[in-house]
C-alpha cells in the first residue's frame, strides 16, 4: 500500500494507506485485488489453451504501468503489451522478465538497438522496417523476436493483408528475425453491428489459411481486443491483447453480461474549505454559477491539471459522506467547488470520491466519458502524474 513513486525507489510496499493518504490533496487508488480478480475472470473465459496478454500501455491505462504488470502477470496474464519504446524499458528496468511487445511502431535505427539491449519484443509493419530491423541487428550481431502486423480494414499499422504471403516470406528470409506471431487489430468489435468486424476477421483468416497453405503456420496467431475477447470467442486464437477489461470497464454496453468485472481505479480528492456564499454570488471563473440563495459550499483540492476535464464543469457529481452532491462553476486547474447544503456534516479533510463507489452509489469512467461524448479509455489515460497513484 505505497504510492507507485515510493514503490520504485524504496521496493517495499509497507506504508499503511492512511499514512499516504494523510498527506495528498488529491490521489488515483488501485484496487489491486480488483486487477487479481479481473485477470482471473478473463483467463476463465480463455479456453485454456489461449494466452492472454495484458495490455499496459499508457502507464496501464493510468493505473500505474510497473505495478499493474508485476499484479497480473502474478495472476496468470502470459504476457505484456505496450505501445512505446520507453514504455518497454520501464517494465524491463522493474524487473519484469516475462516478454514484452511494443506494439506501436519503431523506425530509428537507434530505437531497434534499444529493442534489443533491452530484451523487448516489437512489431514489425511492412517490409521496409523488417529489411532495416534485420541490417541493424545483424551489424550487432544480436537476434530479434518479432511480431508482424496485418492491416484487416483499421488502417492504422500494418502490411494490408492481401500481401500477407509475401510480406512473411521476406521476414522468414532475414537471418537475424525471428516470427513469434502473426496479428491484426480490430476496428468496430464495441459496435452492436458485426459487418465490419466479421469482414475483418474473414480477411485475417483468409490471410492465415494462405500463409498456412504457403507452408508458414505462425507460432501464434492474435486478434482480439478487449471487445472482442468478450463478444466473439471466434476470434480468440492462440492470444488476446487486453486492456480496457483488465481494469474492469467494458467496452460497449452490451457487453456487460458476459463477465463479472471489477472496477479497479478510484480518483479521490479532499475538501479543503467549506462556507455559505450568500444569494446572487458567482461560483468560481466567468460565474458560471449564481447562487439563487443562501449556498454551502466545499472546496475541493483537484482540477483540470489533474485530468477533470474542465468540459465537466457545472455537470459533475461526486460522492461525499456517501451521499451525491454537484458540482458548480467552472472547474479550475487545481480546485473545485461541490454544492453541499443537505450535508450538514462535512468539513475540510473529508474525502470525496469523484470516481468510484461508496454504499450504493457508483461514479464510473464511462459516466464522465458519456458526458463528454468521448469514451472510457480516454478519461482513464487523462489522470496526470501530478495524482500519486496509491495502490490498495
Ligand atoms: C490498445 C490495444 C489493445 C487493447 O485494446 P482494449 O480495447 O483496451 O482491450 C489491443 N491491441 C492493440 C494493437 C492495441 O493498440
Amino acid at each position: 500500500m505505497v504510492s507507485w513513486q515510493e514503490q520504485k525507489s524504496k521496493k517495499l510496499p509497507q506504508n499503511p494507506l492512511s499514512l499516504l493518504v494523510n498527506r495528498q490533496r488529491a490521489w488515483v487508488e488501485v484496487d489491486l485485488d480488483a486487477l487479481g480478480h479481473n485477470v482471473c475472470a478473463l483467463k476463465s473465459w480463455l479456453n485454456s489453451a489461449t494466452k492472454l496478454m495484458a495490455v499496459v500501455k499508457a502507464d496501464a491505462y493510468g493505473h500505474g504501468a510497473v505495478t499493474v504488470a508485476q499484479t497480473v502477470l502474478a495472476h496468470g496474464a502470459d504476457r505484456v503489451a505496450i505501445a512505446t519504446l520507453a514504455e518497454g524499458v520501464e517494465l524491463r528496468n522493474s524487473g519484469i522478465t516475462a516478454p514484452i511487445l511494443i506494439l506501436g511502431a519503431i523506425n530509428a535505427v537507434e530505437d531497434i538497438q534499444a529493442v534489443a539491449a533491452w530484451d523487448l519484443e516489437a512489431t514489425i509493419c511492412n517490409p521496409e522496417q523488417a529489411v532495416v530491423f534485420n541490417r541493424t541487428l545483424a551489424r550487432l550481431d544480436q537476434f530479434l523476436t518479432v511480431h508482424l502486423k496485418l492491416d484487416t480494414g483499421m488502417s492504422r499499422l500494418g502490411t494490408d493483408w492481401q500481401s500477407a504471403v509475401a510480406f512473411v516470406s521476406l521476414v522468414k528470409s532475414l537471418s537475424h528475425l525471428k516470427i513469434a506471431s502473426v496479428y491484426s487489430h480490430f476496428s468496430t468489435a464495441d459496435e452492436d453491428d458485426r459487418k465490419i468486424m466479421d469482414l475483418q476477421h474473414q480477411r485475417f483468416q483468409t490471410a492465415i489459411a494462405q500463409l498456412k497453405a504457403a507452408g508458414f503456420t505462425p507460432p501464434l496467431i492474435h486478434l482480439a481486443n478487449s471487445a472482442a475477447t468478450l463478444g466473439d470467442r471466434s476470434t480468440h486464437y492462440d492470444m488476446v491483447r487486453v486492456g480496457l477489461a483488465l481494469y474492469g470497464l467494458y467496452p460497449a454496453a452490451h457487453l456487460t453480461q458476459v463477465l463479472k468485472l471489477k472496477p479497479v481505479l478510484q480518483v479521490k480528492a479532499k475538501i479543503t474549505q467549506v462556507k455559505i456564499i450568500p444569494p446572487g454570488e458567482g461560483v468560481s471563473y466567468g460565474r458560471k454559477f449564481i447562487t439563487q440563495e443562501a449556498t454551502k459550499i466545499a472546496v475541493v483540492g483537484i482540477g483540470y491539471a489533474d485530468g477533470v476535464p474542465r468540459n465537466l464543469s457545472n455537470r459533475l457529481q461526486a460522492i461525499v459522506a456517501g451521499q451525491l452532491a454537484s458540482q458548480i462553476g467552472s472547474i479550475t486547474m487545481d480546485q473545485l467547488m461541490l454544492r453541499v447544503d443537505h450535508l450538514p456534516q462535512v468539513q475540510p479533510g473529508d474525502i470525496v470520491t469523484l470516481i468510484g463507489q461508496q454504499n450504493q452509489l457508483k461514479i464510473t469512467a464511462d459516466d464522465w466519458a458519456n458526458k463528454l461524448e468521448t469514451i472510457s479509455w480516454e478519461i482513464l489515460c487523462g489522470f496526470k502524474h501530478r495524482l500519486p497513484r496509491i495502490f490498495v
